[in-house]
């Protein structure tokens, strides 16, 4: 450009040009879905940030997060680190640990009251091969059209290889993104991109998706833009839910209950997590499933070791134990049998059992012990926002007082909006109880509702 037409050496060429929402050229494949990814990952940043409930935070995660990429899915495919990504974003969305849930775990949480949340990744794949079948249709001649110029232009690789266009193009075409879509999501194996684009398991669901589609056409897959497709009702929202059921299949191994059977077996250990002992943990589920609102996510996050300790957040300071056990670590293996966090239990609540498999509801499961497991979940979060925002202080003198009153506060708040009755606290009285583990009579109980000394 500088040597022919100097008077235009400071024009800029660019590899991809924006048209009607899409990049195209050679170098749109790495600007495609850069903007709608960074929208994305900005709203669930907004959901962290804006510390609602986790009911609400899911409402929000299905409205206003996952139609994001809708527009573009119709032309372009996820990959595999989108997967990661949803994963990632949906622990953020219900404030867990990463790791607390296995991906497919966040499908079933709707079964014990808690959101029904949908999968971006599917519905993008559900939108393309909408798209690919009745929408656009015509993909099929455009195939043809670039078979026929690879064979006249490019080189013998890349006719042996399917890839029918040139190496300086970083994406398929959107025709071979359709082909893709319609073949089942597993195309051509030697498709040089392929390696990113599909997962054995979207590969999986496609398989079944094809003989599903097959089977209600008399045997044979209908090809794209047949009146099969036409009048088919609510396409999309029907390969939408068989591809979750193959992706996120509920199956044995794949339930809830089996992960958190797993995780209780190291949580309670030394105590013995079998069913020979007495731990039900679908039955626990089932019992769950029967309580509303915020409970039931609370209590699975418990059984899945999903408190956000120190310890298991992985934090630069691992606390001790913020009840006040000094070498005990600030960890869910701790408080599980930590003989304060057991003593503010009793004191505030009647009816606790020893038995710590009981008191946190695998064993003999009751309402009652879930809506304590609530309620320690709550207060736990309160004190550790307490520490980590500097409001107590670990290294003065009278932090713990400070501790088992936040706690013991939030404790009663929780109990009072689920309906569970407690004893007053006062710290005397709870000192008291530590030394004597005598509970304060009723008649005093009486006084101290009307004078809650912190
Ligand atoms: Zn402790």
């Amino acid at each position: 450009m500088e040597s022919n037409i100097p008077s235009w050496s400071l024009l800029q060429i660019e590899d991809a040009a924006k048209l009607l929402g899409f990049y195209v050229g050679p170098g749109c494949g790495k600007l495609n879905f850069a903007g709608p990814l960074e929208k994305l990952v900005g709203r669930v940043k907004d959901i962290k940030s804006a510390a609602a409930p986790t009911h609400i935070n899911a409402y929000d995660y299905n409205s206003r997060v996952c139609p994001i990429l809708g527009y573009h899915a119709q032309l372009l495919p996820l990959d595999k680190r989108h997967f990661l990504l949803e994963r990632i974003a949906l622990h953020t969305v219900l404030r867990a640990p990463w790791n607390t849930f296995r991906h497919s775990d966040f499908f079933q949480l709707h079964k014990i009251g808690g959101p029904k949340f949908r999968s971006f990744n599917v519905a993008c794949a559900s939108a393309l091969y909408r798209t690919a079948t009745r929408t656009v249709c015509s993909w099929q001649e455009w195939i043809e059209q670039m078979t026929i110029n690879a064979k006249e232009h490019l080189s013998v690789r890349h006719a042996a290889t399917g890839q029918l266009y040139p190496d300086c193009w970083d994406s398929p075409s959107f025709a071979h993104n359709l082909k893709w879509a319609f073949e089942g999501f597993g195309g051509d194996e030697t498709h040089h991109t392929i390696m990113i684009r599909g997962t054995p398991r979207l590969l999986k669901a496609g398989t079944a998706l094809k003989h599903c589609l097959a089977t209600k056409n008399s045997g044979v897959y209908p090809a794209p833009g047949s009146e099969f497709f036409r009048n088919f009702r609510s396409l999309q929202k029907h390969v939408y839910s068989i591809l979750m059921e193959h992706i996120f299949p509920d199956e044995p191994h794949t339930q809830l209950n089996s992960l958190c059977f797993g995780r209780c077996i190291k949580l309670f250990a030394p105590y013995e997590v079998s069913t020979e002992n007495g731990v039900d943990v679908n039955a626990a589920l089932n019992l769950l499933s029967t309580t509303s609102g915020p409970i039931g996510i609370k209590v699975v996050k418990t059984w899945l070791n999903g408190w956000a300790t120190s310890h298991r957040m992985h934090e630069d300071n691992v606390h001790c134990c913020l009840l006040g056990c000094r070498d005990e670590q600030d960890s869910l293996n701790h408080y599980i049998h930590c003989p304060h966090l057991f003593a503010l239990q009793r004191f505030l609540f009647s009816g606790i059992s020893e038995n710590p498999l009981i008191r946190f509801g695998i064993q003999t499961p009751e309402i009652f012990s879930f809506k304590v497991i609530s309620c320690l979940f709550s207060a736990y979060h309160a004190l550790k926002s307490e520490v980590r925002s500097g409001k107590i202080n670990m290294h003065y003198q009278t932090w713990l007082q400070s501790a088992w009153s936040v706690f013991a506060n939030v404790c009663k708040a929780e109990a009072g909006e689920l309906g569970v009755s407690t004893r007053a606290f006062s710290l005397v009285k709870f000192i008291d109880f530590l030394i004597t583990g005598r509970l304060p009579s009723p008649t005093n109980n009486l006084l101290l509702h009307d004078h809650i000394e912190t």
